[in-house]
């Protein structure tokens, strides 16, 4: 972009470049730059970068409000207009990414920014409203509905995207969608009653490693058999099933297989790719001694209920 163009994003005609630039800059946080260069191309691409344009829609009208209060020395909070939060909200962020390092064995390197969104947008995660983790390159920004704001999906979901901005500081994109949202599962305590009768029974089929990753790409809203929920609670199970393994506590032995995905060297990841190892059956042999093909038909709900099964 010449330094013309950044003075007046609105200029920029080619919508591709324009997104492009808004792109960079919401990656970078910038969503006030990111807004002003994607708002005149909303509809450009066939609509295809709509679900995008509400992300960086509502991002913004928080950032617009300016209101935003340190909960920590790397932790901030900020949240839009008609959305006071409670002092006790605020230091329920601190207390969450604590009690996730605890558990976990972590200890935090990049800051934290909590984005808390207008109520009357959260109808656009419906029905996975949770929110939602990203990078932002210097920092970590976490973005959950405003609406959630004393209820107790809201410790649940603050544990469960803190848990995502670990995964990502401990191994990087190397880590599985089913790991990264097995551990997040973990965190937040989901409770996985219910679905374990279901993959007991067959009701619901049990996917290999490589099918409930891809279970994970399904279309959200458009999702009648429900593949996504699934392949969540699948995950949940076998983060499950790990957390009750191992001498040390099981949260800490999830927490050693993040950092068994960047601890090899050049020649240990290449002679693993040779004997067909994936990055995460290797660190996964590493902390609990088998692979992630034995993992999932260890961990795979069998007839009949033990205490030791109940999630
Ligand atoms: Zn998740």
């Amino acid at each position: 972009m010449t330094s013309r163009e950044a003075d007046n994003p609105q200029a920029i005609q080619d919508s591709a470049v324009a997104w492009r630039l808004a792109v960079e800059a919401y990656q970078r946080d910038d969503i006030l730059l990111a807004y002003d260069l994607a708002r005149p191309h909303v509809g450009a691409h066939g609509g295809q970068m709509l679900n995008f344009w509400h992300s960086i829609e509502a991002e913004w009208r928080t950032r617009m409000a300016l209101r935003m209060a340190s909960v920590a020395a790397d932790i901030t909070v900020e949240w839009p207009a008609d959305l006071e939060p409670d002092p006790v909200d605020l230091e329920q962020v601190r207390e969450a990414r604590e009690d996730v390092a605890e558990r976990f064995g972590w200890q935090p390197s990049a800051p934290l920014t909590i984005c808390l969104l207008d109520p009357r947008l959260d109808v656009r995660w419906f029905p996975y409203r949770g929110g939602y983790y990203t990078n932002r390159g210097s920092h970590h920004k976490i973005v959950l509905p405003g609406g959630l704001l004393g209820y107790d999906d809201f410790g649940r979901a603050l544990s469960h995207e803190i848990a995502h901005s670990m995964v990502e500081e401990r191994a990087g994109g190397l880590c599985p969608i089913w790991l990264n949202e097995a551990v997040a599962q973990v965190a937040d305590r989901t409770s996985t009653r219910g679905a374990r009768r279901r993959f007991q029974s067959h009701l619901w089929s049990w996917l290999e490693p490589r099918e409930l990753d891809q279970a994970f790409g399904a279309n959200r809203l458009d999702d009648p058999g429900q593949r996504v929920l699934r392949a969540y609670m699948q995950a949940c199970l076998i983060g499950q099933w790990l957390a009750r393994r191992g001498p040390n506590p099981g949260e800490r032995q999830l927490g050693a297989t993040l950092d068994a995905f960047t601890d090899n060297g050049l020649w240990k990841d290449l002679w693993l790719r040779i004997r067909g190892y994936t990055a995460a059956d290797e660190a996964i042999r590493q902390v609990f001694g088998l692979g992630e093909d034995e993992l999932f038909r260890l961990a795979q709900p069998a007839g009949g209920t033990s205490a030791e099964d109940e999630g």
